[in-house]
């Protein structure tokens, strides 16, 4: 693929040239037109001083594949989201242990002809609960909905915190029950359908691309309710709204999967919250 549809803009010869000596970087996934990942990595690179150019690019399951083919040939690396993580995670030539654990990659880096796969949701969620929002998550009882990719990365980092118990909650619940049967812990887990959940938990989790609305049971005073989701999050905003509950958007998470990707890629590990209070800013 020439560079110019790469980036997927028509751009002058001479400035092609100077990127071919820039880092390429980009992030696949259906939809991406509203990935905030290329204004987070260039925050980053004018932090750091490493030049970078960072795009989006939109897949399908169809051309995934090829399209990672074609990347890895100019691209240093890339950020995969959702539907992708797990066909990410199959495709990659080698993996580091949290994408092993995890079963799910959101980070490559192309090197040589070696496709490393690695996942930063777990490490990306955990900092943001516990040292941005202060929350701790040991002895906590944590309800997690869903159980996709997202939920595959970070259910690993938080049962690392040892928490009191992890209840997964999923519309298809053979597959919410593999994801628990996978996991090498000690902390206690279970598996329940939506309409199982009756008892108050400490900390809800939402990672699923919808939110379904839960009985108000599940509330107690201090409860926190996190949606991984940054956008189109409307229906966990009227829920938590509608109860009074504590409510989080991922856009910390957002921000700290991607330092952490951005570590990974080029060794050197961003300050944060200066890039999250301009997004904060940017959206208010
Ligand atoms: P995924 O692999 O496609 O998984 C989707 C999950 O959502 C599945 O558990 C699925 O349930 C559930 N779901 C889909 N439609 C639903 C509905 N109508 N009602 C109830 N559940 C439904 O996606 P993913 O990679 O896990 O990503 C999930 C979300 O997390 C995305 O919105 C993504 O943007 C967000 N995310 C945010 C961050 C961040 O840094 N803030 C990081 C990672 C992901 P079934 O299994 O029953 O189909």
């Amino acid at each position: 693929m020439p560079l110019c549809s790469v980036i997927g803009k028509t751009i002058p010869w001479y400035f092609s040239a100077m990127i071919l000596f820039m880092n390429l970087l980009t992030v696949i996934g259906n939809p991406i037109a509203h990935s905030l990942s290329p204004t987070i990595q260039l925050l980053f690179s004018g932090q750091t001083g490493i030049e970078l150019v960072y795009d989006k690019t939109l897949a399908t399951e169809q051309n995934f594949s090829t399209v990672l083919q074609q990347l890895a040939t100019t691209h240093i690396g890339c950020n995969i989201t959702a539907p992708f993580k797990t066909l990410a995670w199959q495709l990659a030539t080698r993996l580091t242990p949290e994408a092993a654990t995890a079963k799910a990659v959101n980070t490559l880096h192309f090197n040589s002809g070696e496709w490393l796969g690695h996942n930063t949701d777990g490490i990306g969620l955990v900092t943001d609960l516990t040292h941005n929002l202060q929350f701790k998550l040991t002895d906590k009882t944590i309800l997690l909905l869903g159980a996709g990719g997202a939920a595959r990365g970070v259910i690993p980092a938080l049962l690392a915190c040892q928490p009191k118990q992890l209840i997964i909650a999923n519309r298809d619940l053979a597959k919410a029950n593999l994801v628990a049967a996978e996991q090498n812990t000690q902390v206690p887990i279970s598996v329940q359908t939506y309409t199982q959940l009756e008892h108050s938990v400490d900390c809800i989790i939402n990672t699923a691309t919808a939110f379904t609305p839960l009985p108000a049971t599940v509330l107690h005073a201090n409860t926190l309710c996190y949606d991984l989701r940054y956008h189109n999050n409307a229906d966990f905003l009227t829920w938590t709204t509608q109860h009074s509950a504590r409510a989080v958007d991922g856009l910390g998470m957002l921000v700290e999967q991607a330092a952490a990707a951005y570590e990974f890629w080029f060794g050197v590990k961003p300050i944060t919250r200066p890039v999250l209070k301009q997004l904060r800013a940017d959206r208010a």
